[in-house]
C-alpha cells in the first residue's frame, strides 16, 4: 500500500504535469474505478469534462485534483498508478480511467492492476473533500499539533504502531514507515501508548518526519513495480530501510539480527537490543 511518500511524490507530479489544463475527454474504461461516484461513470465523465484542474493537493494517503469548487480525488489503492505520457502509446489492458487534454499534450491515465483504487468527483471538495474530512493531518502539514497528537496517542491506550497506522489520529503512515520510525525512536511496536513520556512522543514524531522525509526525498519505497511515479520511475528507499523486511538481517545501529513479529495480519519489524519488548505490552 503506497504511503505519504509514494503518494506525495505522485501529487508532486500531477501538479508539474496536469495542473492548469483543461480536461477534453474522460473515458472510463472499468466501472469499478468509480465505484464510490452516486450515480456512477457516466456522471464521473461529465462532470469533468471541459473542466480546468487548478491545484493538486494530498492528505494522508487521498490526493485531489481541485476543479473550481469541485474536486477529483483519487486513492490509489493497493496498485493504482497515475501516469502521464504521450497520447498515442498503447493502452495498457489495466488503464481503468482515461483523461485527454484540450491542449492535445500529455494524457493522464489511471492504471490499477488489482482494481482497489478509485477516483470520485465531489462537489464542493476543492478545499476538503468530504469523503476524507475524517482523516487527521499529516506530520508535515500546517494544520497538524504536535500537543494535540500527543495527548490523543496517550488516550488511545494501544500499541505504539496500532496508533501511528489510526488514519483518523495521524494520517500518511502505513506498515514501512511505522516500523522504520519505531527504530528510529528506538521504542518497540507494542509499546502502550499510555506509558509513553512527552521525550518519547517528541523523539516518534521526530523520526516519523525523518523517515516520511529521507523517503521523500528518493521518490518513495518500492516494494514492487507498481509504485511509481506519474512518469513510471520507482523510488530507492528500499535500499536505505534499517528493519521493515530484513529478518535477520544485521541491525544497521548494533547488528543484532531483526526480529519479525505477526500483527494485524502483516507483520511488525523490530531489533530486540535497540527496543525492548514492554513488560505489559499491547499485541
Ligand atoms: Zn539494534
Amino acid at each position: 500500500m503506497p504511503e505519504l511518500p509514494e503518494v506525495e511524490t505522485v501529487r508532486r507530479g500531477l501538479e508539474h504535469h496536469i495542473v492548469g489544463r483543461t480536461i477534453s475527454a474522460v473515458c472510463v474504461l472499468h466501472p469499478r474505478a468509480v465505484r464510490r461516484q452516486p450515480a456512477g461513470p457516466a456522471e464521473f465523465e461529465s462532470a469533468l469534462t471541459g473542466r480546468s484542474l487548478d491545484t493538486a493537493r494530498r492528505r494522508g494517503k487521498y490526493l485531489w485534483l481541485s476543479a473550481g469548487e469541485d474536486a477529483l480525488l483519487a486513492h490509489l489503492g493497493m496498485s493504482g498508478q497515475l501516469l502521464v505520457g504521450e497520447p498515442g502509446r498503447p493502452l495498457s489492458p489495466h488503464v481503468r480511467i482515461w483523461f485527454t487534454f484540450k491542449d492535445e499534450g500529455p494524457d493522464l491515465r489511471f492504471t490499477d492492476q488489482r482494481t482497489f483504487g478509485h477516483m470520485c468527483v465531489v462537489r464542493d471538495g476543492a478545499e476538503l473533500p468530504a469523503p476524507i474530512a475524517h482523516i487527521a493531518p499529516d506530520p508535515f502539514e500546517g494544520a497538524f499539533d504536535p500537543g494535540a497528537f500527543a495527548r490523543r496517542l496517550r488516550a488511545r491506550r494501544t500499541g505504539v504502531k496500532r496508533a501511528l497506522l489510526d488514519q483518523s489520529l495521524v494520517s500518511g503512515i502505513g506498515n514501512i514507515y511505522a516500523d522504520e520510525a519505531l527504530w528510529r525512536a528506538r521504542l518497540h511496536w507494542a509499546r502502550p501508548t499510555e506509558t509513553l513520556n512527552g521525550l518519547e512522543v517528541s523523539r516518534l514524531l521526530a523520526a516519523v518526519r525523518d523517515v516520511l522525509g529521507a523517503a521523500l526525498a528518493v521518490g518513495g519505497t518500492s516494494f514492487d513495480d507498481l509504485y511509481v511515479n506519474v512518469n513510471g520511475e520507482s523510488g530507492y528507499f528500499d535500499r536505505s530501510l534499517a528493519v521493515y523486511g530484513r529478518e535477520g538481517l544485521g541491525c544497521p545501529r548494533c547488528g543484532t539480527p531483526v526480529r519479525r513479529d505477526p500483527f494485524m495480519n502483516r507483520s511488525a519489524y523490530s531489533c530486540p537490543r535497540c527496543q525492548p519488548r514492554p513488560r505489559r505490552g499491547r499485541w
